[in-house]
């Protein structure tokens, strides 16, 4: 039988979301979960996990995820599909919230984690698309290890890729960075830091007329947008720094956001926001580490914090 009314409302299916649920599940407040769109979230899109504490030999992407949602039934967490598509908030200290799933269910929460994540963006050619897992990623700090002396290129000309761009020259032989623009959009600090690697090949006006390789990358055809003049390299692993777009759309004009939509915690908190009982956890309120461990971290203070604020005001 569905229950019409959570103690606990889960909104969102990454590594925050199933840890907010197994630390809520074992606090006996019998959470209710719901997936979204992507069940599992952007871990299911990565190929190995090589970084998350506890995996010695690593872990692909999708069986973590499938391990975290057992971990989280097992202690009585009810996971549901279905996508949040829209939040009304009660006014009244301690009230209850209202949800809608899938524009067409509603359910009651006495608290409420949201963890919807973040959904970076890609370029949307074919070849990007084929070889993703095969090459092409969106997280340096990710999976930059598995092209150690390597060489690789990375896409974009913000802070995001000037920092992964740093990070990955420190790893690999050669790193091609590709900004559109004739400048980059990075702040200066940033670019200082870009132009003292010297293993970094900055390349301005330059976009990807493709992406070779069958299985996996082998190359890049890059086009001079200035000229039109095409250019092959080598290269084994493409990074796509681009940005990101939280998943906040629901909590539009309702929920403080920042200018690029990440929601902003309060209070000095890293998850408490300014409604009493409703908290944020992983990428959708945390544009700087985007790391599983981080946003798993996030999940269990957001349990802790709604287990305490239930003991007090319920
Ligand atoms: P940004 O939106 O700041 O930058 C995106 C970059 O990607 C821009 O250079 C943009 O080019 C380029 N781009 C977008 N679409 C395409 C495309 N289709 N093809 C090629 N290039 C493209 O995103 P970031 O993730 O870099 O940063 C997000 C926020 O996080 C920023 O506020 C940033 O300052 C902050 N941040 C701060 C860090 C720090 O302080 N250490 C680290 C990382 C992020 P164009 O300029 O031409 O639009």
């Amino acid at each position: 039988m569905e229950i019409k009314k959570s103690k606990v409302l889960i909104i969102g299916s990454g590594p925050a979301g199933y840890t907010a649920a197994i630390y809520a599940s074992r606090a006996d407040l019998k959470p209710v979960l719901y997936t979204g769109m992507e069940p599992g979230g952007q871990l299911t899109t990565t190929t190995e996990v090589d970084n998350f504490p506890g995996y010695p030999d690593g872990v692909d992407g999708p069986t973590m995820m499938v391990e975290l949602q057992k971990q989280a039934e097992r202690f009585g967490t009810d996971v549901r599909i279905g996508l949040v598509t829209q939040v009304t908030f009660s006014n009244s200290e301690g009230g209850i919230h209202k949800v809608t799933v899938d524009s067409n269910k509603e359910i009651e929460a006495e608290s409420i984690i949201i963890s919807t994540g973040a959904t970076a963006k890609y370029l949307g050619i074919p070849s990007e698309e084929r070889l993703k897992g095969g090459g092409v990623s969106a997280c340096a700090v990710c999976d930059g290890f598995f092209y150690k002396g390597q060489d690789v290129a990375i896409v974009g000309g913000g802070d995001t890729a000037a920092e992964e761009a740093t990070y990955l020259a420190n790893i690999c032989k050669k790193v091609t960075m590709l900004v559109r623009k004739d400048h980059m959009r990075a702040s200066k600090a940033m670019q200082h830091r870009v132009n003292a690697k010297e293993n970094i090949d900055l390349r301005y006006n330059s976009e990807i007329d493709e992406v070779l390789g069958d299985q996996v990358v082998e190359g890049l055809r890059i086009v001079n947008n200035q000229t039109g003049e095409k250019e092959e390299i080598p290269i084994t692993g493409l990074f796509i720094a681009i940005g990101h777009i939280p998943n906040t759309q629901p909590f539009e004009n309702l929920l403080p956001l920042d200018s690029n939509g990440y929601l902003i915690p309060e209070n000095g908190s890293q998850v408490q926001t300014a409604i009493p009982g409703v908290y944020v956890a992983g990428d959708c309120a945390d544009h700087v580490y985007r790391q599983a461990i981080t946003a798993a971290g996030m999940g269990c203070q957001a349990a802790i914090d709604a287990e305490r604020w239930l003991a007090e005001n319920k």
